[in-house]
């Protein structure tokens, strides 16, 4: 697992060194695919569920699910890029919101809490914590920062296939939920809102927008939990 993140770090960091104004969301999910295949994986999102793409590729109002297309990005936009790699059968799945140029103030303040976020559920990744610890981590963070996590999506687990047990919520109690024990692995994902934590199902059935058109924001890694704390597959080590 930990050798399909590295390919998936390595593919995020292209995808963000690629991304500016002009350039489509079908050019970065053509990037994305060549690099996997290039290194002996496949991309895990392409024909998920009928999936036409190897990336989710979600602006602005965007959450996540986002096909991509012709659609070029713009000077301020911010970008989710979510991605999975399978490399001799094993998954892994991160994400990263990227600024496209300059961003509004909001805008940088939204990734950032996102970003720290996911930092605090990933340090409460830990034998003997629970899924609910994770959750809590991640919403302290968040609402602290005067934003919110969207509750109808959740992080996973995921090994073998891309979406395994247990759920893990961006939300919840210390304390509560399933236990968390060595060796399992869970992809940690919080989805965040500069409004309201609605959202809505677009007419493609695939793409998820905040309700309210505020702009979302979603970083994700997949983490190990080990005897000596978190270790997270999806970053280049050192
Ligand atoms: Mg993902
Ligand atoms: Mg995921």
């Amino acid at each position: 697992m930990a050798a399909s993140g590295a390919v998936l770090a390595e593919c995020l960091d292209r995808l963000e060194a690629a991304v500016a104004p002009g350039v489509t969301t079908a050019d970065l999910d053509a990037m994305a695919e060549e690099f996997i295949v290039s290194k002996g994986g496949v991309p895990s999102f392409k024909g998920y569920h009928g999936f036409p793409g190897s990336i989710c590729p979600s602006i602005n109002a965007e959450v996540v699910h986002a096909i991509p297309g012709p659609v070029a990005l713009v000077e301020g936009d911010i970008v989710s890029i979510d991605c999975g790699v399978t490399l001799d059968g094993w998954v892994s799945d991160s994400a990263r919101t990227i600024p496209v140029g300059e961003v509004s103030g909001v805008a940088a303040s939204l990734m950032d809490a996102t970003r720290r976020s996911l930092a605090a559920g990933i340090q409460a990744a830990r034998p003997g914590n629970r899924t609910g610890d994770i959750g809590a981590a991640v919403q302290e963070v968040v609402e602290r920062a005067g934003f919110q996590v969207v509750r109808t999506l959740v992080g996973h687990g995921v090994g073998r296939s891309m979406h395994e047990e247990p759920q893990v919520p961006n939300f919840g109690k210390p304390g509560t939920g399933v236990l968390l024990e060595e060796g399992v692995v869970i992809a940690i994902e919080p989805m965040v809102t500069q409004g309201d934590h609605e959202v809505i199902l677009g007419h493609d059935g695939w793409v998820v927008t905040t309700k309210d058109g505020g702009l979302a924001a979603h970083f994700e890694h997949t983490v190990a939990i080990t005897a000596s704390g978190p270790r997270i597959l999806t970053r280049h080590a050192g």
